[in-house]
């Protein structure tokens, strides 16, 4: 960027000595062809049309004072006959350049008035009147030193502007900018910009005559979990930042922000009030982008596969049901962990494609296996549960003639908060004589009162719970109670994660239906 503004100032120069430069050789000119009596003399507008129009009006009169001179008193109006011209005739000439000069200028100068109007207007933020994200991308942004970039966001715009409209919280969102003007005031090395919402954007020059950047960011946190008066309403303030320190010089300021977007995502995702870039972070991402844009393909050329994990009866210690999982093994033969690739895939509507497979694959098993009655347990995330996608599962079970009952979809415990209308998508698989289980029981926000609310068939205890039964008595005590609970609402319950006979032993001693982990069965590719 600085290359460009030195760039820019040079051709400046090197127009308006080129156009004096046109403005002489005119002069010879007009007199090596006889003096002003021929037409060469209008030649001189050029040069005057040229400096006007570039420099504006004053520039513009100060050249075409000089090049009326230059045709002026000394040139003569016949050279071979030595004939000078009379005063009014250059004087005249000189009036109608100079006028010439103030037309064209008056109207570069209001042009570039407008342009500047504009550039303002699109380089600043209409409710702070800060600087904006376009300031930083096309502004002068020259790195003379080291910068720290920080993303300081108070979250809970989105939030906030639902709840008490848009007016309200753009006051919310001045009086932040407000409080930080004021704190960065005194640091004469920053410069702040409104990213969008109620983020905004420090560049704070790492200068060593100046004051350090963690001294600012510190003085910063100051504001977070203070209460902001707007309006007489107290708004409490909770602030993320992600901060990004570039040593060197050649990184951008916009560049600088980039980083520190990422630096945010990472705070944000971890709950941490603040979080440093690093390249890993970057390589977080990337590696997150490659799972999305890599998955239909691995899809298609079979290296996603379903894998199961028998789940035992208590009672006799045979096989009766599986719970179908994914997995991902990459070309060069290593795998994608799904508690890796699935929180990713979810987030887009490439989960659809799993569970379409998933479901395929538990038909195929169903059919393989139809002399048995084991169940199916096919794991539906969030955005699974619509009706297109139950439809979609009702009319592949249909076409495939195999039994409904022998079909479990397993539900993890957050969904229930999450999915409006859950309600009805549970009454529908019920409906269609499809089980249902709820997974990963005990991680969320376990409550008695959905349980007895939602038509579930199955519990399946969290890992997490069960891998410590066996020697914390208030574990066992807890399980007990989900179990008495379950026992008298005609509920089954899966013990998951049993990785010991001990803890085998502990989960039929309290009464638990199914057993479920690598004690009896290690997931195995299908
Ligand atoms: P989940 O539904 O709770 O599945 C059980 C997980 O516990 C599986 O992990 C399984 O391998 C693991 N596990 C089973 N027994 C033991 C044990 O004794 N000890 C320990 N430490 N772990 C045990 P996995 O296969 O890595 O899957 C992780 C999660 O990914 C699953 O948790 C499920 O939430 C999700 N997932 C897997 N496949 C699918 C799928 O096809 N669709 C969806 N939506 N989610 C899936
Ligand atoms: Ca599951
Ligand atoms: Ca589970």
């Amino acid at each position: 960027m600085k290359h460009k503004l030195f760039i820019n100032l040079k051709m400046n120069k090197v127009i308006l000595l080129s156009a004096y430069l046109i403005s002489i050789i005119v002069m010879i000119f007009v007199y090596m062809t006889g003096g002003t009596t021929k037409v060469y003399a209008h030649l001189m507008y050029i040069p005057i049309a040229a400096v006007s129009s570039i420099y504006g009006k004053k520039n513009g009169i100060i050249h075409a004072f000089i090049s009326g001179l230059l045709l002026g008193p000394f040139m003569p109006l016949n050279v071979s006959k030595n004939i000078f011209q009379e005063p009014l005739n250059w004087i005249l000439r000189l009036i109608i350049f100079l006028t010439v000069a103030f037309i064209i200028g008056f109207f570069s100068d209001y042009n570039r008035k407008h342009r500047e109007q504009i550039t303002s207007l699109l380089t600043h933020d209409a409710n702070t009147g800060l600087k904006n994200i376009e300031a930083i991308m096309h502004g002068n942004n020259s790195n003379s030193c080291a910068e720290t970039i920080v993303l300081f966001t108070v979250n809970g715009f989105g939030e906030t502007m639902n709840f008490f409209g848009y007016a309200f919280s753009n006051q919310i969102t001045n009086k932040i900018a407000e409080q930080l003007e004021k704190i960065l005031n005194k640091y004469s090395n920053v410069q702040l910009y409104h990213y969008s919402g109620m983020q905004f954007v420090l560049e704070i020059r790492d200068d060593s005559s100046e004051v350090n950047s963690d001294e600012i960011i510190s003085a910063m946190e100051e504001l977070n979990k203070s209460n902001l008066v707007v309006n007489g309403i107290p708004i409490y303030l909770e602030i993320q930042m992600g901060i990004a320190k570039t040593a060197d010089k050649n990184i951008s300021t916009f560049n600088g922000v980039r980083r520190a977007l990422i630096a945010y995502s990472y705070a944000r995702t971890n709950n941490l009030k603040s979080s440093i870039f690093e390249p890993s972070l970057e390589e977080h991402y990337r590696n997150i982008l490659n799972i999305a844009s890599g998955f239909s393909e691995a899809l298609a050329c079979h290296n996603i596969k379903a894998a199961y994990q028998e789940i035992l009866s208590a009672e006799t210690d045979e096989p009766c049901c599986i719970e179908l999982l994914a997995r991902w093994t990459k070309k060069d033969g290593s795998a994608i962990r799904p508690d890796v690739f699935i929180p990713v895939i979810e987030r887009t509507e490439l989960i659809h494609e799993l569970t379409k497979y998933m479901i395929s694959r538990a038909i195929d098993f169903l059919k393989l296996h139809s002399s048995d009655n084991w169940i199916v347990s096919i794991n539906f995330s969030l955005k699974d549960f619509s009706t297109d996608n139950l439809n979609y599962l009702f009319q592949t079970i249909e076409a495939s003639k195999v039994d409904p009952e022998r079909i479990q979809i397993e539900v993890v415990e957050r969904t229930i908060a999450n999915v409006r209308d859950l309600f009805k998508y549970l009454i529908m698989l019920k409906n269609h004589k499809i089980k249902i289980a709820l997974d990963d029981f005990g991680t969320g926000y376990s409550s008695y009162h959905y349980l007895s609310e939602i038509p579930i068939d199955t519990i399946k205890i969290d890992k997490s719970i069960i891998c410590s039964i066996d020697i914390n008595g208030t574990t066992k005590s807890l399980v007990k109670s989900i179990v008495d609970f379950c026992v008298e609402n005609e509920i089954k319950t899966v013990a998951e994660g049993i990785e010991t006979k001990e803890i085998s032993d502990t989960c039929k001693e309290i009464g638990i239906d199914y057993l479920q982990g690598y004690y009896y069965h290690k997931p195995e590719i299908m």
